[in-house]
């Protein structure tokens, strides 16, 4: 918007014509009567494109909150903040001519080893090649759905869906099907009914329901997708935070020429460092990279200097170990907290959710429990389309509860109280 008169209207292009509210960096000159609109021209994909529900609800109720159950944000004291001080300084000591420069937009070889090999780990033949680095697992889920959807190739995403995917199936113009994820499993009849080129699946520990798919409906999963030739989206954000289960068996064990994992650091390590990955079978590492050039060049190379410094420094499985052990408690907590407010949801058995059941509209109680400072997201901000579908489910986020006392109280009244619930 730099540069463009607030009044200006575009008329020209193929796009139709929209207000938008003049923004307030736009045109502040002293004792200029300053239009309260502009017209601007938008492609249709921006005017259609949904924001994320989530971060709306949560940044309008930022303020007064007192227990914050809403966002799926890793425990800040899980980071590690000392270590990563010391790979840092020692960095930049040794090698900051390459950590601060330029590098492959496939992302540097040794990480993508470190990836490779723990996936091979949990029964996927993965080269370093098929792995690429990204801007977090964000930008594979996008990357993944511009190479492979369009507005004529649909995806089918779960229902309820972790919205982030939705946004990037929908910034690729994608039509969308449901993909119902039930206390049994997918409802695989739903991909029967409807022929799609990408199926989106979360299955350990789904944001938002919190249920993983058994073996059995991974490897179902992965024999329809061979047999159909339809690729699967896998994404595995909390794979490895099973909470006495050894990680998972991706999908991508079973569908190698079909299957596509996407991963994150954010959950791990820490958000803040934007590192995530996408694996590929090796025949779409090449359009995939052209498609992250043209997004991004290439993601950060600091950051991945870090990542891989702190993976070389760090016992992984005694870090996954003390992650685990830390949600556990928090889940435990915060679902005999509910239990004992009369409120059902599964056990949890890993990752940062508890899909917990309203006798009422969920959207009713969240904003009741907004009211009295407790943030929870509703079962409407992941369906499909936003103001449809069912509304019966919170989503609870456990990840940061510490069941410090006088919470069962704030909850208590928040979501026990009137006739909501
Ligand atoms: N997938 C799922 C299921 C998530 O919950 C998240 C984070 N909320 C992401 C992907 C994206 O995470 P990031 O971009 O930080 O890797």
């Amino acid at each position: 918007m730099v540069g463009v008169p607030p009044h200006m209207h575009i008329m020209n292009g193929p796009y139709t014509n929209i207000s938008l509210e003049a923004m307030p960096s736009s045109g502040h000159r002293k004792g200029m009567a300053q239009p309260s609109q502009m017209h601007i021209a938008l492609s249709e994909r921006a005017k259609t494109l949904p924001g994320s529900a989530i971060r709306a609800l949560l940044s309008s109720a930022r303020s007064n909150v007192a227990l914050d159950l809403g966002g799926g944000i890793p425990e800040p004291d899980l980071f590690p903040g000392p270590l990563l001080v010391d790979v840092f300084s020692h960095l930049i000591a040794t090698d900051a001519a390459q950590a601060l420069q330029y590098a492959p937009t496939e992302g540097l070889l040794p990480l993508r080893a470190r990836i490779a090999q723990r996936l091979q780990q949990r029964g996927c033949s993965v080269t370093p090649e098929q792995v690429i680095i990204t801007h977090g697992s964000q930008q594979a889920l996008a990357a993944a759905a511009a190479l492979l959807t369009s507005p004529t190739e649909p995806v089918a995403l779960e229902l309820p869906v972790y919205p982030g995917a939705r946004q990037a199936f929908a910034l690729a113009e994608a039509p969308s099907v449901p993909l119902p994820v039930t206390e049994q499993g997918w409802e695989m009849a739903a991909l029967k009914r409807a022929r799609v080129a990408v199926i989106y699946v979360n299955p350990s520990y789904q944001n938002p329901t919190g249920r993983s798919a058994n073996i059995e409906q991974r490897r179902l999963l992965a024999e329809y997708a061979e047999a159909t030739e339809t690729f699967v989206v896998e994404d595995d954000a909390y794979g490895e935070l099973g909470f006495d289960a050894a990680p998972t068996r991706p999908i991508l064990a079973d569908a190698p020429t079909r299957g596509i994992l996407v991963g994150t650091f954010s959950k791990t390590l820490c958000p803040g460092l934007r590192v995530g990955w996408i694996v590929v079978p090796r025949g779409l590492v090449e359009p995939l990279v052209r498609i992250l050039q043209a997004s991004s060049l290439q993601p950060g190379t600091l950051t991945q200097h870090l990542a891989f410094g702190l993976l070389e420094r760090l016992d992984w499985q005694a870090h996954l170990g003390r992650l685990r052990c830390c949600y556990q408690t928090r889940a435990f907590a915060l679902h005999a907290r509910c239990h004992e407010l009369g409120l059902h949801a599964a056990a949890p058995k890993g990752g940062f959710f508890l899909w917990v059941r309203t006798r009422g509209a969920a959207s009713r109680v969240a904003a009741v429990a907004a009211a009295h400072g407790v943030l929870t997201v509703p079962e409407r901000a992941f369906q499909h389309s936003v103001d449809a579908g069912p509304d019966r489910h919170l989503r609870l986020a456990f990840s940061r509860f510490r069941d410090i006392p006088g919470d069962l109280e704030k909850l208590a009244t928040a979501l026990g109280s009137g006739s909501v619930l």
